[in-house]
């Protein structure tokens, strides 16, 4: 716990600075200059804003702080990946991951402090609940990834070509829509255009199959929809996406129906992993296929990155293949995802951290991280 008694402004949406700044006694245009300040040209301290009188500044900086988590360790993979565990002020950590291509860059952004849905292929499902994270600790993560990338100011009016942040995933640690709330008070501040400014064009939720859910995101958010679906009945979803058990393959796939904003432009991607001799067989790709039929979609073929004490291996690069081949016959789009990051734990399914729950008898302090993520 941190012993500062300064309230940190980093992560406030615009009606909660708002209201800070009107109850700190400033005019309200000051506000928006604060938030052009925080979201747009990422200052870390009050000092250096340089159209806010010198007074007031100090002011400001004797209530306030602009701060960030603590980065405990960054990695860099052999390809470019990078990935950042962060600790946040109640020790809690969790992982962001960086993922730079030619055209564009990923961020895969946490949503919890580990999993409630143990999916059997996942790193972090191995990594009990420990808690939900707010809002301005999701925000903090994209704050951080700006500062090691060097790429403040945010872009002016979505204008991101030859940046290495361009794009967000919410596919990291957690279920983000078990922590709904949290998530879409921190994607409206990303979003907005005169501070992050990360189009929802740009930005992904992916959700293990929360169907009361879905489509709040698609009104509310207007996001990109990813479906880790990775079985094609639900006997074995049960097993890979337990989640399954309450929300069985057709009413999700209803659901992605009936998902708002859905378009051939516009397509729900369907996450699959590939297990060898469970669910990669040409028989399930056919099904796939049928299942699919009438939903705006493109499959991501994820071949499975593996962990330490892992239950499944990965498909042969064959099997992968042919799986591929039998979606694209059928017209969907099926690139198989080239793993990123394996080298630092840092691929999809790979993210966990240390963190743990403290018990309520003996709240024992959290132990030193070391981690590695593990992601959605
Ligand atoms: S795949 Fe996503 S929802 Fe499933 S255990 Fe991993 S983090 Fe949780």
């Amino acid at each position: 716990m941190s012993d500062d008694p300064r309230r940190d402004l980093v992560g406030l949406g615009r009606t909660a600075l708002a209201e800070e700044m009107a109850g700190f006694g400033a005019e309200p245009f000051r506000a928006r200059q604060l938030w052009h300040w925080i979201y747009h040209r990422g200052a870390t301290d009050f000092a250096g804003m340089s159209n806010l009188a010198k007074g007031f500044r100090e002011l400001l900086a004797q209530r306030y702080t602009l701060g960030r988590p603590t980065v405990t360790s960054a990695l860099a993979s052999t390809d470019g990946t990078r990935k950042w565990l962060l600790r946040f002020l109640d020790g809690q950590e969790v992982e962001t991951v960086h993922i730079p291509e030619e055209d564009r860059g990923t961020l895969c952004v946490s949503s919890q402090v580990g999993c409630t849905l143990n999916c059997s292929f996942c790193h972090t499902g191995t990594q009990r609940l420990v808690r939900n994270l707010g809002a301005p600790e999701i925000v903090a993560q994209i704050m951080v990834a700006r500062d090691a990338l060097g790429e403040w100011p945010s872009p002016a009016n979505g204008a991101d070509g030859g940046r290495q942040l361009t794009n967000i995933v919410l596919m990291g640690m957690g279920e983000p829509l078990y922590n709904y709330d949290n998530v879409a008070a921190a994607l409206k501040i990303v979003m907005d255009p005169e501070g992050l400014a990360v189009s929802r064009r740009k930005i992904t939720l992916s959700t293990a199959g929360v169907v009361p859910m879905m489509a709040r995101v698609g009104a509310e958010l207007g996001v990109n929809l990813a479906v880790s679906l990775h079985a094609v009945n639900d006997e074995l979803r049960d097993q890979l996406v337990p989640l399954n058990r309450k929300y069985p393959i057709g009413e999700l796939l209803d659901a992605c129906r009936a998902y708002p904003g859905s378009s051939n432009a516009r397509r729900i991607t369907f996450e699959y992993v590939m297990l060898k001799g469970v669910n990669d067989s040409p028989a399930e790709a056919r099904e796939l296929v049928r299942l699919l039929r009438g939903i705006p979609a493109k499959v991501n073929l994820i071949p499975f990155n593996p962990w330490p004490g892992a239950p499944h291996e990965c498909s042969s690069a064959a099997a992968i293949t042919a799986f591929s081949d039998t979606l694209f016959d059928a017209g969907y789009s099926a690139p198989v995802r080239t793993p990123r990051g394996r080298d630092i734990l840092a691929a999809c399914g790979q993210l966990k951290s240390e963190s743990v729950r403290a018990r309520r008898t003996n709240p024992a302090p959290v132990p030193p991280a070391v981690g590695r993520i593990s992601a959605a």
